[in-house]
């Protein structure tokens, strides 16, 4: 199948690692230029070197809607427009009620809300006016079924899918696409430190806590960053024209409900 996405413009952010680096990748594979951001520079070079030749790569971080705005431009500048945005951020601390204070919250809020904010504020009124485009968020198998010791994630996601439902609405009629997709237990560092943590919580190994995650999928595994990544290419495809307003879990069978 021709996915359609050779010469699109995509900007993916948070990606000099894990999931949104697997997702810059796929995109380059299919023939997109790209742009990268993250915020260590040394570490976003060699990101860059690793999904292709002609890879735009800014230290960025997503939290600072200047940051963000001023990346949106150079890579318009560079490419001459943006087709495809997809965003993407670290994760909050893993900590339970009690354990988070309201800085946490507002940190939380910044990192995984504002952020996406700060990227469709940049990238949609050009989107709009070119008749084509597509907005993607990485955000958690969460906004479906919430996880243990993640509240702060299980909150402020939740108000992601919302964003996308409605810019889903008010864009649609101008041939732009808005999605959510949704991570279930997927194997980069994050998934490592999370388990690190639990490990180190519940006096076991982090093979054990892994093990343990992967016997609560229909699939019993995690998954790859590529597994991941493949949905969200597809999402990001002219294939995928008739598809608007979707959380979609790539979670392995992770969430139990009908909807799921
Ligand atoms: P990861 O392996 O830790 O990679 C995170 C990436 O984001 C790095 O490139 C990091 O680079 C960048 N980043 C972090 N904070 C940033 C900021 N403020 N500005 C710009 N870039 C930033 O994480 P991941 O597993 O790919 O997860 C990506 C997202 O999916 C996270 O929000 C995570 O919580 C969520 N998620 C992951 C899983 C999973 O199983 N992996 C499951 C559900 C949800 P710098 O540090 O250099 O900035």
């Amino acid at each position: 199948m021709d996915l359609g996405l050779r010469g699109k413009v995509a900007i993916v952010a948070a990606a000099s690692k894990g999931l949104g680096f697997a997702v810059a990748r796929g995109l380059a594979a299919e023939g997109a230029q790209v742009a990268i951001c993250a915020r260590d520079g040394k570490t976003l070079s060699a990101a860059a070197a690793g999904i292709g030749p002609d890879v735009m790569a800014s230290a960025v971080d997503v939290t600072n809607e200047e940051q963000v705005k001023a990346f949106v431009e150079s890579v318009r500048q560079r490419f001459g427009r943006v087709d495809i945005c997809v965003t993407n951020a670290g994760g909050p601390p893993s900590k339970s009620f009690e354990q988070t204070s309201p800085a946490d919250w507002e940190a939380a809020v910044r990192l995984n809300l504002m952020s996406t904010l700060h990227f469709a504020y940049a990238v949609l009124p050009g989107m709009k006016a070119q008749g084509w485009g597509r907005l993607l968020t990485i955000t958690s198998v969460s906004v479906k079924q919430p996880l243990d010791g993640l509240i702060l994630s299980n909150s402020v996601r939740a108000a992601v899918a919302g964003l996308v439902k409605s810019l889903a609405n008010e864009y649609g009629a101008f041939g732009v696409t808005v999605n959510n997709v949704c991570p279930g237990y997927t194997a980069t560092d994050r998934l490592n430190a999370l388990a690190s943590k639990l490990a180190a919580e519940q006096q076991t190994d982090e093979t054990t806590i892994k093990e343990r995650w992967a016997a609560l999928t229909a699939l019993k595994r995690v998954a790859t960053p590529e597994e991941f990544a493949d949905a969200v290419v597809f999402l990001a495809s002219d294939r995928a024209s008739y598809l608007t307003g979707v959380s979609l879990a790539v979670d392995g069978g992770l969430t139990r409900g009908l909807l799921g």
